[in-house]
């Protein structure tokens, strides 16, 4: 059951919606259960999509791809329905894309964007550190001066992708104050005195490696660094709200695979002398489900079409938060209801909605949590001071 999914696309997105449907339902669904089990990076997955063309979905046409953020979406919603991890495959592919294009010289764009939308490079982004989550000004890792150059020292946790990238953009202060400016640097595999951790061992999204990264006096290059010093981080910052829908659509895929098995289920299930899906308890739950479903989904396609238009500022940070909480809000709160609707095969590994459950509370977290996307928000209504009444 697709709802009213193609509604407000055009003739590009709907013919990457059936082939990604198609190809989601024929390879990647079977995939899916054992991917969350073994908790192995998904290679096959990856090839699938790089040789289907999908990792050139966001890119601008100089750079090889075909420039639609609303296409990119559709094609990690038809994933999500199936398979988290594959559709994360793409997100962690896409992520570094809005710092590169904003902050990038061209040289750099040069160097990265095309690799990355064809699938010979991979790359991770890195912000977080022990002690500094939501609080990215709390940032230790610094950048100090070597000529021309940087030197990095410091430590990051959760880097995403940092197992199998080529490089990765890691934020780090890089004036001399102890909160000053924070700009990002390209930090390439192999580079002397940088090292990958071990991988984290996680609730949801277990296909997609999330490791910690440590920085020994790690010499950065002057063509390595992102922006001009002080520059970078507004920049990428102002990126990353840009790529929000991408999570949002993540959101939407798994809350409309999650109904779809819950549906399923109770069409099949007796209790009582009739089917579980004839009890208007149920079926009233089901209705909910597809309410949240079609909302999430034309959030998620308006922030989307709105960033493809050339929405900036507030406005495009709300639409985008707006679709982020609401749809990964949504995510959960269907696989929730959807594994009460299994019953005790809910909670049994045989049966894949406990999967779904896992990865949603993985949704709520990431790329901002969701009461940062509410303070995110209610600065677009109140601004960033308190107005005087
Ligand atoms: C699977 C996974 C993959 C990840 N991948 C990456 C990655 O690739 N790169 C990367 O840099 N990071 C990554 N992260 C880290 C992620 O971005 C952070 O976990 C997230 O930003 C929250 O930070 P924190 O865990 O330190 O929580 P904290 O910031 O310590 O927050 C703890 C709680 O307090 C709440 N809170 C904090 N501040 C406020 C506030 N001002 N108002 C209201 N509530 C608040 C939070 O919402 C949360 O509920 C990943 C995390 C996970 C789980």
């Amino acid at each position: 059951m697709s709802g009213g999914s193609s509604f407000s696309l055009g003739e590009d997105q709907r013919a990457v919606q059936d082939l990604v449907r198609r190809v989601a339902t024929e390879r990647v669904a079977k995939r899916a259960a054992e991917i969350d089990r073994t908790a192995e990076y998904p290679q096959d997955m990856f090839d699938l999509l790089r040789e289907l063309g999908l990792l050139t979905l966001p890119f601008p046409g100089e750079y090889g791809g075909s420039n639609s953020l609303l296409s990119s979406c559709v094609a990690i919603e038809e994933l999500g329905r199936v398979c988290y991890n594959t559709a994360y495959l793409l997100l962690v592919q896409w992520t570094p894309i809005g710092g590169i294009l904003a902050g990038g010289t061209e040289e750099q764009k040069q160097r990265l964007l095309p690799g990355l939308a064809n699938g010979t490079l991979r790359a991770g982004f890195s912000l977080t550190e022990p002690q500094s989550g939501s609080d990215v000004s709390g940032i230790r890792t610094r950048a100090k001066r070597d000529g021309a150059g940087y030197r990095l020292s410091g430590n990051k946790i959760w880097c995403t992708n940092a197992a199998v990238s080529d490089f990765i953009l890691v934020a780090a202060r890089s004036g001399e104050e102890e909160r000053g400016a924070i700009n990002f640097f390209i930090v390439d595999r192999g580079m002397k005195g940088f090292e990958i951790g071990r991988k984290e061992d996680k609730l949801g999204a277990r296909g997609v490696p999330s490791s910690a990264l440590f920085f020994d006096n790690v010499y950065i290059p002057p063509e390595n660094m992102l922006g001009r010093e002080g520059e970078g981080f507004k920049n990428v910052m102002e990126a990353l709200n840009a790529s929000r829908p991408l999570i949002a659509a993540r959101g939407v895929g798994l809350a409309q695979g999650a109904m779809d098995l819950a549906a399923e289920f109770v069409s099949n299930r007796q209790a009582f002398g009739q089917s579980v899906s004839d009890f208007q308890g149920v079926r009233w739950m089901l209705a909910d489900m597809a309410i949240g479903v079609d909302a999430a989904r034309l959030l998620t396609y308006r922030a989307a079409a709105m960033i493809d238009a050339g929405a900036k500022g507030p406005e495009m940070a709300r639409a985008a938060a707006v679709a982020k909480c609401f749809a990964s809000d949504t995510a959960m709160k269907v696989a929730t209801d959807a594994v009460q609707l299994f019953g005790a095969a809910g909670i049994s590994n045989e049966y894949p909605i406990n999967r779904y459950f896992r990865d949603a509370k993985v949704l709520q977290i990431i790329e901002g949590t969701n009461q940062i996307q509410r303070n995110i928000i209610a600065r677009t209504i109140l601004g960033s001071t308190k107005r005087k009444v």
